[in-house]
């Protein structure tokens, strides 16, 4: 048994990190980056890492642990990790399913009201003073009863459809393959989804397969009236594209939790009036983040202990 089997790496709060360090002798590194300062002896005693954060955690960083054999991911989304390279290396990657749909939907939610019922510029009318100068708020848009066209039917995108029913939706889908949902209407393409709804949701998986899925002509045939929300990941759409058309008014607006470049964010975002804006925040409670950090230690433990993985990816 080595005696620092376990490699917290990335950006845990005090919180997560100490739950981590009870449960298993463990060394401290801020990303992939510094993993490769660690003296030879400790490397070679790493046989897990509980790992947080986007920066991309690749092959050559994985090579600095001879021992290794679990990444665990804190989150559902692992595009940060090259699961290939970790294959090819006999490593087990792990991740955070289910656990956090409901909040990631929660926001979608949030974001597609926000964004049509103009609330940033409502709250800021009613407590500046605005209201009394200049009165009501120019009229803003009916989201009930609309239509929603979801990109990734998984299992945030089926949590986000399921709300927007309840909201007496027309539901539209596109997935790689049709599902099992009577009344919803599957479309074999991107395009053809923006073609038949107003606002859509992307909730696709990120990484090198879904990248610019979301096109500029996809984007365009939405239309005048289109509402773009995103809560998958700023590499799923292409984003210069969204900017050049929510400047000019091809579409209405958006409601983004993901960006390129996160945390720095292009600044053509600020600069728009049509736009609702979150810093990545779609699983940030503290009873899905407590989930999250329970089923990734709950990974870390059962390799650690010889178990069968809870929530592999590879
Ligand atoms: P999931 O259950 O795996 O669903 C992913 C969806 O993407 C599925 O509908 C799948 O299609 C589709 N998809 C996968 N690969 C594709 C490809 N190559 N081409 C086209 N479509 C593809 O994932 P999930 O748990 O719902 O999570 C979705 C994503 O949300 C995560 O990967 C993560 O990036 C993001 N996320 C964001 C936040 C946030 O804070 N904003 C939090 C959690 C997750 P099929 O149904 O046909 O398989």
């Amino acid at each position: 048994m080595s005696r620092t089997p376990l490699l917290i790496a990335g950006a845990f709060n005090a919180e997560e990190r100490a739950r981590l360090e009870a449960a298993h002798s463990s060394t401290y590194v801020a990303g992939p980056e510094e993993m490769g300062a660690l003296d030879d002896e400790t490397r070679a005693q790493v046989r897990a890492i509980a790992y947080k954060g986007h920066k991309a955690f690749g092959g050559d960083a994985m090579d600095h642990f001879p021992n290794l054999g679990v990444i665990a991911n804190f989150g559902v989304g692992y595009d940060a990790i090259d699961v290939s390279a970790a294959s090819a290396r006999g490593v087990k990657v792990t991740n955070t399913p289910d656990v956090l749909n409901d909040d990631v939907a929660d926001l979608a939610v949030a974001m597609l009201l926000a964004q049509s019922r103009n609330m940033i510029a409502g709250d800021a009318r009613a407590r500046t003073g605005l209201w009394a100068k200049e009165g009501e708020l120019p009229l803003n848009r009916k989201a009930s009863g609309s239509s929603v066209g979801i990109v990734g039917l998984g299992r945030i995108g089926r949590e986000i459809a399921d709300r927007l029913a309840a909201f007496k939706m027309d539901i539209h889908y596109h997935a790689r393959s049709e599902k099992e949902t009577p009344g919803w209407t599957f479309h074999a393409d991107v395009v053809s989804l923006a073609q038949a709804v107003d606002f859509m949701v992307i909730a696709l998986v990120g990484g090198p397969a879904t990248e610019n899925y979301v096109t500029r002509e996809a984007i365009e045939a939405l239309g005048p009236r289109g509402v773009i929300i995103n809560i998958s990941r700023g590499t799923t759409i292409d984003e210069g594209a969204m900017l050049d058309a929510l400047e000019n008014g091809t579409i209405a607006g958006a409601g983004l939790d993901v960006f390129l470049n996160e945390p720095n964010i292009d600044p053509r975002f600020a600069a728009l009036d049509n736009v609702v804006l979150q810093p990545h925040q779609g699983s940030g409670t503290v009873e899905t983040r407590r989930a999250m950090a329970m089923l990734q230690l709950d990974n870390v433990t059962a390799h650690l202990e010889g178990k069968d993985l809870v929530t592999p990816v590879n």
